[in-house]
């Protein structure tokens, strides 16, 4: 098979209208139509063998994380999604990981309308590059700058679940079969929070999605906003404490608050908003039927406090993932 019977074969749909594309797959260029009043929104997310997976990940899954990373970035700013392209580096032609790599890219792609409409296709090592394209309201997009001291910090879902089920597939922790195909979902099917993060442009006043790890990311934004924050990592730890059965699974409490603070590959929102914000918060939370938690509010001082459900402080480090480190 050929590179375009390839991309005809597995990647090529007809272009469906008034969803924001004008002109899809097969031109020189896609054409993206986004509503009057709205910006583009638009990002990028690479992921390499060895580096972002597992060499022997389902295909389908493989293709689901691909788009879910990007769209999570959608999510962080509030933003609709419109359409994606998808630059693939391949090292063969296999008929049967293709189709389950399609599958499971465009169910994702399709459950919230985001069209594929162009992309790249090349012989060499596994490498898979997404570029998504969304539309928000005209200068509303939640960004990470904008809070400000006293506003709530607030975390959707919860936050560890991946980087256990990494720890357990390394054979670091044990988990039974059960509990670790519950973990697997959340490490291989993560689920973009495009849902919330719509609900929370004119409410939030920042947002960042989760991909190194809850602290790190929050990083991000007292940096961006120029403040700092107390967070009670007991709630954090809490929160994956009571997920997925696995209060019974004897782990060890300092390993949890390890993975719910630094993790990573959660794809949660963390945001801030203020005090009186708080109903609409949850509000937005209830609509799109996703949990969201209070976990510490934004402080005039820079730095982050780190304290326990008492107040009592908490001494540890807990860095972000860092390619680079
Ligand atoms: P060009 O040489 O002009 O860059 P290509 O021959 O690479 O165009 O691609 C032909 C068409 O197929 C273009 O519309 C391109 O966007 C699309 N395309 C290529 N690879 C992919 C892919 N992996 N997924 C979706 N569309 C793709
Ligand atoms: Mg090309």
């Amino acid at each position: 098979m050929g590179e375009f019977d390839l991309i005809a074969r597995y990647f090529q749909r007809p272009t469906r209208a008034g969803s924001g594309v004008a002109l899809g797959v097969g031109d020189d260029c896609a054409l993206l139509a986004p509503a009057p009043g709205m910006q583009l929104a638009v990002s990028s997310d690479m992921l390499v063998e060895g580096r972002h997976f597992f060499a022997d990940v389902y295909p389908a899954h493989l293709g689901h994380k691909a788009l879910a990373v990007n769209l999570s970035d959608l999510a962080a700013c509030g933003a609709e999604p419109l359409a994606f392209t998808l630059a693939l580096a391949l090292p063969r032609v296999d008929a049967v990981w293709l189709q389950g790599f399609a599958d499971g890219l465009l169910a994702l792609a399709d459950a919230h309308g985001c069209q594929l409409v162009g992309g790249d296709t090349t012989q060499g090592p596994l490498n898979i590059c997404i570029t998504v394209f969304g539309q928000v309201p005209a200068g509303r997009a939640l960004l990470r700058s904008g809070t400000q001291a006293g506003d709530d910090i607030w975390v959707s879902g919860r936050t560890g679940q991946a980087r256990l089920a990494l720890d357990a597939l390394r054979g670091q922790i044990h988990a039974d079969d059960a509990l670790l195909t519950r973990l697997r979902q959340r490490l291989e099917r993560p689920m973009p929070r495009l849902a919330l993060g719509r609900r929370l442009v004119g409410i939030a006043s920042s947002a960042i999605d989760v991909s190194d790890g809850l602290l790190g990311d929050l990083s991000h934004i007292l940096a961006a906003s120029r403040v700092g924050a107390r967070i009670d990592v007991d709630a954090a730890t809490d929160l994956l404490a009571g997920g997925a059965r696995l209060a019974s699974a004897g782990l060890d409490r300092g390993l949890l608050m390890r993975c719910a603070l630094a993790g990573g590959d959660d794809y949660e929102l963390v945001f801030t908003a203020a005090p009186a914000e708080r109903a609409a918060v949850r509000q937005a939370g209830s609509d799109s039927a996703t949990r969201v938690t209070r976990i510490g509010s934004v402080e005039a001082a820079p730095g982050l406090r780190l304290v326990d459900g008492q107040g009592q402080a908490v001494r540890g480090q807990f860095p972000a993932f860092d390619h680079f480190a």
